[in-house]
């Protein structure tokens, strides 16, 4: 037998259909499902539509005639992400806090930083990656709304990521009191389950996201690609500095597949923040290399695994190269453009969350159920 062991977990690639499928067939349970904004620009490519169309409307009608309770959106818990990433930032900045920060939604970058950085671990923003969020959310917050017991739920997660499978299962994401997310199955999975129940993917009229946990902004849809969380959180991060409305949202500097980005933003009352992004675990040694050396003078990195970031991740469909990958992100900056709201503070969901279940960003109640701690693993 051939085991085959990544040391990031990306390919853990064992399949969940069939558990899902006993779940959704099993009538004490309530199963919710929630999807990745990368999925929606690629599931498309297994039904025969180009790379880079957004399928959106069809991918929401299809979830629900597989049978699942609820269909919310990662997309809500990526604005939910920068809030509190964003608070995150600030304190570190204000209170002289480990800096540079770093992102924590991309899991495979996260088991990579454990095994081969774990000096630096105390860079990482203890932010759970935004599906775990939701999860969390749905078996607390919404279990109290809609009075179901949170033993009874059942989350999956349609992710582009096969690394997403291995941090479901990591002890510390109960912060609910269970399993936050019980499954993880990627794009190409959920496109294995469409075509087992013969539905005709093509014909489907335009499907909807549940309240409140679907309402989402571009700032959450734009998480899918590399340089998207970054862009997201200087929307966030300028406004609640400076109180002042920010004029053009669009940091193209992040944008685009070069190896490493970086900006420099001027932000009244803090000064100059600077801040760098990177994908591929190339690209991130070798941020982390100048993190030890002293010579990564940023106050925020943004990092992915998957080259490209998540539009390109190990669940997607197949093939994929940079012009698919770009194309695929080409539609979730498109996506972004056309929504009214297009900054994670200004979501009225989130809004409503805060002020009527966890208070305030970085709060006790956000401290149990969105945030993390990470473990430092022996090198392969
Ligand atoms: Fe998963 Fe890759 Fe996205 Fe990271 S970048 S969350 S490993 S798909």
């Amino acid at each position: 037998q051939c085991i085959l062991v990544c040391p990031v977990g990306a390919i853990h690639e064992k399949e969940h259909i069939e558990e899902v499928w006993h779940a959704i067939f099993d009538p004490s349970k309530f199963v919710v499902v929630q999807d990745a904004p990368a999925v929606r620009a690629a599931l498309g490519e297994e039904f025969g539509y180009p790379p880079g169309t957004l399928v959106t409307g069809k991918m929401l009608a299809a979830v629900r005639r597989l049978g699942f309770d609820r269909v919310f959106d990662t997309n809500f818990a990526a604005d939910l992400t920068i809030i509190e990433e964003g608070h995150e930032l600030l304190k570190r900045i204000k209170e002289g806090g480990v800096l540079p920060m770093i992102t924590s939604c991309s899991p495979g970058w996260v088991k990579f930083i454990e095994h081969f950085y774990p000096e630096l671990l105390p860079h990482l923003s203890t932010c759970k990656s935004p599906h775990q969020m939701l999860g969390a959310l749905v078996k607390t917050y919404y279990a109290q709304k809609v009075g179901v017991d949170p033993k009874d739920m059942v989350v999956v997660s349609v992710m582009p990521c096969t690394a997403k499978k291995f941090e479901c299962n990591r002890p510390e994401m109960n912060g609910s009191g269970y399993k936050d997310v019980d499954y993880v199955i990627t794009t190409r999975e959920l496109a294995k389950m469409i075509k087992q129940a013969g539905i005709d993917f093509a014909s489907l009229e335009d499907g909807y996201y549940d309240d409140p946990l679907g309402e989402y902004s571009g700032a959450g849809t734009i998480f899918g690609a590399t340089g998207g969380v970054m862009e997201a959180a200087l929307r966030t991060v300028y406004e609640l500095v400076t109180g002042k409305t920010l004029e053009r949202l669009e940091f193209t500097a992040v944008r685009g597949l070069e190896d490493i980005k970086e900006a420099v933003v001027p932000v009244e009352g803090l000064g100059e923040l600077k801040v760098a992004v990177a994908h591929g675990l190339g690209n991130a040694r070798k941020i982390l290399d100048r993190i030890k050396d002293g010579s990564a003078d940023y106050h925020f990195i943004e990092i992915m695994c998957c080259p490209g970031g998540c539009v390109g991740g190990g669940g997607q469909p197949l093939p994929v190269n940079d012009e698919i990958r770009m194309l695929r992100a080409r539609a979730l900056y498109q996506e972004d453009e056309k929504l009214r709201i297009r900054k994670s503070h200004e979501n009225p969901s989130i809004k409503k969350l805060y002020e009527e279940f966890l208070g305030r960003p970085l709060g006790e109640k956000s401290h149990q159920l969105l945030h993390t701690r990470y473990t430092a693993r022996r090198k392969f």
